[in-house]
């Protein structure tokens, strides 16, 4: 009987720890207060902890994080804002929300994530008024070279950490370089709510007042407005349930860390490479594998891909690409500018995701590496 590995498994996750989260509940109900209440200061006062920064500010989602911070740093309709076309559409749509244009910048073969030298050619190309750095998979992008090129001449850097909580590299966390770090609490994000969640993290205490006011409308007190904002806040319930999922994502981060290794050591790879580690602060949101049997060659192509993600898939083991379309390739931002990203568009065509969740067994691994070599021998 073959078992099914599914990529992600919330019921399990959820249940391990039900009497905990149902506690939350009850707590947030009985106290009978559901938006910006004490869950939602006291789990801004231990994130902020947790990332080693000075302020954190609760929001509805991650992308909507993105499209404040954007705001905040005075960002505005019609200005250029640098980012990557493989890392999803969220930074696109907040860059879009605010009627802003995305420069598309393209990524090293290596990192999946932004490069500088292209970064440095889309400066001198065009007046760009921020730059959105992602690190995709749970591993820090080169964000200190981004800032060092940035800060000079005055552009801010924000950083999208929706897949990299309490990731680091050089042993700083993430979300602590830049002007400001966005975070994403999608259930399926290594901080998860039980629902849509997000925040943002700076060290910048004016930038910090001016997002509490933009995400609660624009209040600076009850009633009284200063300037447009958003409604985009962080419930009471949500902000609990983070709470007591902080507590343990040390933990949980750990266990990734050895499912990651287990998967290093047993993959052969021959056509087929983990993307490389860069550094141990990896938090391994996602395993990350380049297929590199595309077409006898010819490019772009994924049916080497498309082959191994039907044959894993035959034996139960389920796999998603993250992501398979290149943002301007989407109708959606159909209008953006035509990329110029060749590394980009090749590693779209080139990834997929194998399950790696902190609820999996050592033997989950040796099954789905066993399934990978098996194709790839
Ligand atoms: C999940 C995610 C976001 C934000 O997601 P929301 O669903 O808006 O909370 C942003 N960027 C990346 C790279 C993500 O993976």
């Amino acid at each position: 009987m073959t078992r099914r590995i599914p990529l992600n498994d919330l019921v399990r996750q959820s249940r391990l720890i039900h009497d905990e989260l149902a506690a939350c509940a009850r707590r947030v109900i009985e106290r009978g207060w559901y938006v910006l209440g004490s869950e939602c200061v006291d789990f801004e006062t231990e994130f902020a902890a947790y990332c080693g920064v000075a302020h954190c500010i609760g929001v509805a989602n991650g992308t909507d994080a993105i499209e404040l911070a954007l705001r905040a740093a005075g960002i505005a309709e019609g200005d250029a804002v640098a980012t990557v076309a493989n890392a999803g559409f969220y930074a696109s749509t907040a860059i879009h929300a605010i009627g802003a244009v995305p420069v598309y910048v393209d990524v090293t073969a290596e990192t999946h994530s932004i490069c500088v030298d292209s970064l440095k050619q889309a400066l001198a190309r065009q007046s760009v008024k921020a730059v959105i750095v992602t690190h995709l998979y749970g591993r820090l992008a080169d964000v200190g070279a981004v800032v060092a090129l940035c800060k000079p001449l005055g552009i801010p850097v924000l950083e999208d950490c929706a897949q990299a909580h309490g990731a680091s590299r050089g042993g700083r966390k993430a979300g602590s370089f830049a002007s400001a770090g966005c975070f994403s609490f999608y259930p399926t994000k290594n901080l998860g709510a039980l629902g849509d969640g997000g925040a943002i993290v700076t060290n910048d205490a004016r930038l910090s007042a001016t997002l509490r006011r933009l995400r609660n409308g624009g209040q600076t007190d009850r009633y009284h407005h200063q300037e447009p904002g958003v409604n985009s806040r962080l419930d009471e319930m949500q902000a609990a349930i983070l709470r007591e999922r902080l507590a343990r994502l040390g933990g949980w981060t750990a266990r990734r860390r050895e499912l990651a290794t287990r998967y290093r050591r047993r993959l052969r790879g021959r056509s087929l490479d983990p993307v490389p580690e860069i550094d141990s602060g990896h938090v391994y949101h996602l395993f990350v594998v380049r297929v590199r049997r595309n077409d006898e060659g010819r490019q772009p192509g994924d049916a080497g891909r498309r082959a191994l993600q039907a044959h894993l898939a035959s034996r139960g083991i389920e796999t998603l690409i993250h992501y398979p379309v290149p943002i301007p390739e989407q109708p959606a931002f159909a209008a953006a500018q035509p990329a110029g990203c060749p590394v980009a568009l090749q590693v779209c065509h080139e990834i997929l995701s194998l399950p790696l969740r902190p609820g999996m067994h050592d033997d989950d691994v040796d099954a789905i590496a066993d399934a990978v070599n098996a194709f790839d021998s």
